[in-house]
């Protein structure tokens, strides 16, 4: 449960869920930091120093880069999305409030909905599509997996507590004496300084070219097939370690394959995704083994959760027609922006200032964090909160099983964009 104390008349929050990557870690205590903003005192990472500890800016909106009132910000926001013939809401770093907001002013304003992160989030979702597949959660893999293969994804950059709170834990909620794990590192240059501890067996780490994992996954579908595989070497991995890397995995009780769909960022990157996916469905016939799909940063899987439960379709999804309408390539919005599709870019960034719109000479809305790397003027500038920070929400994890409330922490006066999101929509 999450807590918040009074040491010294100043107030300290336990408990506290953090949104600044997909796992969504809820025990982080945050503190004052004596300077009017806030400290990570406990169970944070860099990446959420980063978040937490952001300096509280409250600049001014700005329209052609001039400061104006929030209301006069909305009131040209508004004018805008009006006169647009087909404006993207793009962007879509936020929560489950906020995606909420976009979805409702997209259906009014006649728009379409992509979030920043869909090229790599949909070579999951194609696959989830087409073949489906069978995935576990934080929770389960925690308490559950004695193997672990982490495919080609450098988790300590996307997610750095994944090891600690999910892998290297020393207690399980099913024994008291948890047998040791195995981790497994598959691909390029993988950071595996973090799989340590008492909890850990065997570290191993197959180099291997991250395009090339999933030749060796369909290889182990043959060999699981019965089939014999011949060659020195599959996928550039000598053929005895692969030979070795199934023989792991049939002999483990319950084996989690990890991946990031953002690290097979190449032609036909989603089909790596199909074959660990078709690997741990006919794993499954015989053992026991799950999926674990991991990034989920910029609020993601709040964006597509929302988007689906209000349009029935995960993202890239147009109003232009009074109703939803679902297309993975017409409705790209870097696509579309590139193709000139669209007359106006509705950006959203909440959580980091690093979520910037793309390079676009179509005029821009931005409602974002007040030190967003902003490369030009956007047409309107909305500085807006951080929620978890300057005010509440919630965020969906990176498995989808779970929502995680988010706490007001500081004092701020910047409006959230939810509210900034209703307002420009009762002004349409
Ligand atoms: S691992 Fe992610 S959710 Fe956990 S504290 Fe770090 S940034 Fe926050």
């Amino acid at each position: 449960m999450e807590s918040e104390k009074s040491r010294n008349g100043v107030n300290h929050f336990e408990n506290i869920a953090c949104p600044f990557c997909g796992i969504a870690c809820d025990d982080l205590e945050i503190g004052p930091s004596g300077s009017g903003g806030l400290k990570v005192l406990k169970n944070g990472c860099a990446k959420s120093v980063v978040g937490f500890e952001r300096p509280l800016l409250e600049p001014s909106p700005q329209v052609d880069g001039k400061n104006v009132s929030l209301a006069e910000a909305v009131a040209a926001a508004a004018k805008l999305i009006r006169e647009s013939r087909l404006p993207i809401f793009g962007g879509l770093g936020t929560g489950v409030e906020g995606m909420r907001a976009v979805m409702a002013l997209a259906e009014r304003g006649g728009g379409v909905v992509d979030h920043a992160l869909s090229a790599a989030t949909y070579r999951n979702t194609r696959v989830m599509q087409s073949s489906g597949w069978l995935t576990t959660t934080l929770t389960e893999a925690r308490n559950r997996a004695d193997l672990f293969i982490i495919a080609g994804c450098d988790i300590n950059k996307s997610n750095p507590r994944f090891f600690e709170r999910v892998v290297c834990n020393e207690a399980s909620m099913f024994s008291d004496n948890p047998p040791k794990r195995t981790v497994i590192f598959l691909g390029d240059g993988l950071d595996q300084s973090a799989a340590k501890g008492p909890r850990i067996g065997e570290v191993l780490t197959i180099p291997c070219k991250t395009d090339r994992i999933g030749e060796i996954l369909d290889a182990m579908r043959a060999m699981q097939k019965g089939i014999s595989i011949t060659g020195d070497t599959i996928g550039g991995v000598p053929r005895a370690t692969v030979e070795d890397l199934f023989a792991r995995f049939k002999a483990a009780t319950y084996s989690v394959v990890v991946w990031n769909p953002a690290s097979f960022d190449f032609a036909g990157g989603d089909l790596t995704v199909q074959a660990i996916c078709e690997f741990i469905k006919e794993g499954n016939a015989t053992s026991r083994s799950a999926g674990l799909s991991l990034g989920g940063n910029e609020g993601t899987p709040s964006a597509i959760s929302v988007c689906a439960w209000q349009s029935g379709y995960p993202l890239r999804v147009s109003y232009a027609n009074g109703k939803p309408e679902y297309d993975a390539e017409r409705y790209d919005a870097a696509r579309m922006l590139a193709a000139k599709e669209s007359d106006l870019l509705v950006w959203l960034a909440s959580f980091g200032d690093d979520l910037v719109p793309p390079e676009t000479d179509v005029p821009t809305i931005v409602l974002g964090t007040p030190g967003l790397k902003l490369s030009r003027k956007p047409k309107v500038f909305i500085p807006v909160g951080t929620p978890g920070v300057d005010h509440a929400g919630r965020i969906i994890r990176v498995d989808n099983v779970v929502s995680l409330p988010l706490r007001k922490l500081r004092q701020s006066k910047l409006p959230s964009a939810i509210d900034v999101l209703a307002s420009i929509e009762a002004a349409l």
